[in-house]
C-alpha cells in the first residue's frame, strides 16, 4: 500500500469504525468462538506474494472480528473499562501517521512539551497539589516497576544498579493482599524476590491495610536486619475496589523514611470529581502516584499518568545517557525516556490533550458520576431481590454479588456467570472475596446508558431464575 491507496482505505476505515460502534449493541459482548477456531482459519505459512488490500480486509472482517471481545461495548461490565473515546482514537490515528519516536526532547519537542502540559492538566484535574510532576508511562505496571526500582535504589544509597543485590541485606516492600499482581511482577523484576513483599493484613469495609500491623512488620524486619525500602498502597484495588487509608500509611512511611507509591490505576479517573477524593485523602504526601486515563477516562490504550512528588529519585534510578542520546546544552530540557524503562516512546500525550479538550472535565465528570450512580442503583436492586446477596458494596462503580443456592455456592455462581457470558448481552467477570467466588460488576463503558445497566439486572435475574 502506498499513501495514495491509504487515502481511500483511510476513509473506509473511518466509515468502518463509525459503523462498528453504531452496531455494537447488537453484538455479543464477549467473543463466542471456541479455542483454536481463529488459529485454524489462518494459513500456516506467510504469503510469498503481495495480497490485495480488499482480500486482507475481507479476512479481517470474516475471521478476526468474530473472535474479538468488544471492550467498547456499552454493556461491557467485566474487569475494568478500557475506554477509547472517538476523539482519542482520532488522535491515535494522527500519532500513528506521524510515527515519531518521542524519547528525547529533540526527537520531537512538541511531544515532550505537550506531555509536560497535559500531565499538569491531569494533576490539577485529579486534585494533586502543585509540585507533583507527571510523566506518561505505557502502563500502570511500568509505573509501579519504576517506583519499586526507585525504592530499591534509594534504600541502597544508589548502589543497586551499579553493584547488584548480592551481599545486600534483604530489601522489604509492604502492601496489602489487595494490590494488583503488577506489584508482584515489579518485585520479581527488580530482583527483590516475592518473599520480600510483605503482605499486611487488612480490615474494615474498605479492606485497608492495618497501619499498626504495618508499623509492627517494619519494626520486626529492622530487628531481623532487613532493609525496609517502601510501601505500596492502593486506591481502588482490582478485585473489589479495596482502598488503603493513605493518610495512615503516610504517617508510618514518614516516620520510617520509606518511599511510597499509590496505585490508583482505575479509581484515579474518578478523582476528577472532588466528592470522591476523600477515598485517597493523604495522597498529597505520597512520593509516587499512578492512574490510568486509558481505563475509565477514555484515552485510548495505552496512556498511564505517573505523578512524582520529586522526579529526581526516579531519574537518578533510570537515566543512562550514553553519548549518542545526549542533547547537549539547552537548559530546562526534559528527556522523558529517562523517566521510564523502555527507551522508545510513543506520542501518548496527544490523545489525552484531544480527550480533555473535546469533552471538558465537566463532560468526563458527568460520565463518571453516572456510572457510580447506576452501579449503586443496580447493587441496591440486587440486594432487594430475593436470592441475591451483595458481597462487597459499591466502591465507586464496582461491587460484587452472588446468587444464593443450597448446594455448592462457588460452582453455582461460576455456572451462572458462564451462562451470562454465553448469552452475550452483558459481560461480567468473577473474583474471590474471603475465599468465596463472587461475580464482579463495574459500570464504566464510555457509551453506557442507564438502560444498559437496567438490562444487566434483567439478564442476571432472568438467567439466575432459569438455572434454579
Ligand atoms: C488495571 C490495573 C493495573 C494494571 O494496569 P496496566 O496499565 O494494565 O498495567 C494496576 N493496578 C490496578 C489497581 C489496576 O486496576
Amino acid at each position: 500500500m502506498n499513501w495514495e491507496d491509504f487515502r481511500q482505505w483511510g476513509r473506509r476505515a473511518a466509515d468502518w469504525a463509525a459503523d462498528y460502534h453504531a452496531g455494537l449493541r447488537d453484538r455479543p459482548v464477549r467473543a463466542q468462538v471456541a479455542p483454536g477456531a481463529v488459529l485454524s482459519a489462518l494459513p500456516d505459512a506467510p504469503p510469498e506474494g503481495a495480497e490485495a488490500m480488499q482480500a486482507i480486509f475481507d479476512d479481517f472482517e470474516q475471521t478476526i472480528m468474530p473472535g474479538m471481545t468488544h471492550w467498547q461495548h456499552p454493556r461491557f461490565f467485566a474487569y475494568f473499562p478500557a475506554n477509547a473515546a472517538p476523539v482519542s482514537v482520532l488522535a491515535e490515528y494522527f500519532v500513528s501517521a506521524i510515527a515519531a519516536q518521542c524519547m528525547l526532547w529533540q526527537t520531537s519537542p512538541a511531544a515532550t512539551e505537550l506531555e509536560t502540559r497535559v500531565c499538569d492538566w491531569m494533576r490539577q484535574a485529579i486534585g494533586l497539589p502543585d509540585g507533583f510532576t507527571g510523566v506518561i508511562q505505557d502502563s500502570a505496571s511500568s509505573a509501579t516497576l519504576c517506583a519499586v526500582l526507585t525504592m530499591r535504589e534509594r534504600a541502597l544509597n544508589w548502589q543497586g544498579n551499579k553493584a547488584g543485590l548480592s551481599g545486600q541485606p534483604r530489601l522489604r516492600v509492604y502492601c496489602s493482599a489487595e494490590v494488583h499482581t503488577s506489584v508482584d511482577r515489579a518485585i520479581w523484576i527488580a530482583g527483590l524476590g516475592e518473599e520480600n513483599l510483605v503482605r499486611i493484613p487488612t480490615h474494615g469495609p474498605t479492606r485497608a491495610m492495618d497501619a499498626d500491623a504495618l508499623r509492627a512488620a517494619i519494626a520486626a524486619d529492622r530487628a531481623a536486619g532487613h532493609l525496609p525500602a517502601g510501601i505500596i498502597a492502593c486506591t481502588g484495588g482490582t478485585s473489589a475496589g479495596a482502598s488503603d487509608d493513605i493518610a495512615a500509611v503516610m504517617d508510618v512511611a514518614e516516620a520510617e523514611g520509606l518511599y511510597t507509591h499509590v496505585d490508583a490505576a482505575w479509581a484515579g479517573s474518578a478523582m476528577i470529581c472532588p466528592e470522591f477524593r476523600s477515598l485517597w485523602a493523604g495522597v498529597e504526601r505520597a512520593d509516587s502516584v499512578v492512574m490510568n486515563p486509558h481505563k475509565w477516562l477514555g484515552a485510548q490504550f495505552d496512556c498511564t499518568t505517573h505523578f512524582l512528588r520529586n522526579p529526581d529519585d526516579l531519574v537518578r534510578t533510570l537515566a543512562i545517557q550514553p553519548e549518542y542520546l545526549k542533547t547537549h546544552g539547552a537548559d530546562g530540557i526534559v528527556n522523558y525516556s529517562e523517566w521510564s524503562v523502555p527507551l522508545g516512546r510513543r506520542f501518548r500525550a496527544l490523545k489525552l490533550w484531544f480527550l480533555i479538550r473535546a469533552h471538558g472535565l465537566d463532560g468526563l465528570r458527568e460520565m463518571i458520576r453516572n456510572h457510580v450512580t447506576w452501579a449503586q442503583g443496580l447493587a441496591a436492586r440486587l440486594e432487594a431481590t430475593e436470592g441475591f446477596e451483595v458481597v462487597t458494596q459499591p466502591m465507586l462503580s464496582l461491587f460484587t454479588f452472588r446468587h444464593l443456592a443450597t448446594a455448592d455456592l462457588d460452582a453455582h455462581n461460576q455456572d451462572l456467570l458462564n451462562r451470562i457470558n454465553d448469552d452475550g448481552r452483558i459481560y461480567l467477570t468473577q473474583t474471590r472475596i474471603d475465599g468465596a467466588l463472587v461475580i464482579r460488576f463495574q459500570a464504566g463503558a464510555f457509551t453506557a446508558t442507564a438502560e444498559d445497566v437496567a438490562m444487566a439486572y434483567d439478564v442476571i435475574t432472568e438467567l439466575a431464575a432459569a438455572g434454579t
